[in-house]
């Protein structure tokens, strides 16, 4: 459910948005909330000036919070972001302990006021293939440490 407080949040995300194509970027923002509702960190995409496929805000969120927040906050810890999260942007999210996502506009709509942002393809992959040679670094770490979650 969104919240009047959320809404204002998103206010930020899609400000943040167009500040960035004042700056030549491309139209997306998001932000961080802590759990007191505090504005932790921005972010806005920066794939064109960094020349990075990678330089999505909510991407670069997930990676700050996962580097800078402990758990506990990051679970408290609210993404609000001017588009739904991409497939890249939703697994980093999902690695980085954050609790939440609210987001303004959802994928089919940014698709249907830009065709062109639901374009990627599907790439093909090929495997599973020489269980035997890839398990060998695999068991040499976890059995090293087998608490790490790599
Ligand atoms: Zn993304």
């Amino acid at each position: 459910m969104i919240t009047p407080a959320d809404e204002e949040f998103l206010r930020r995300a899609i400000a943040i948005a167009a500040h960035a194509v004042t700056l030549g970027d491309a139209p997306y923002g998001s932000l961080l909330v802590g759990p007191d509702g505090a504005i932790l960190a921005e972010a806005h995409n920066t794939v064109r000036r960094d020349d990075d496929i990678s330089a999505h805000p909510e991407l670069k969120l997930a990676r700050w919070a996962a580097r800078e927040l402990d758990p506990d906050t990051a679970a408290g810890t609210t993404m609000y972001t001017s588009c739904q999260p991409c497939t890249m942007c939703a697994g980093g999210i999902a690695r980085s302990g954050l609790g939440r996502v609210v987001y303004a506009l959802a994928t089919e709509q940014l698709v249907e006021l830009n065709p062109a942002s639901g374009t990627w393809p599907t790439v093909p992959q090929d495997g599973p293939a020489l269980f035997d040679e890839a398990r060998a670094p695999i068991d040499a770490f976890y059995r090293q440490d087998p608490v790490s979650a790599g």
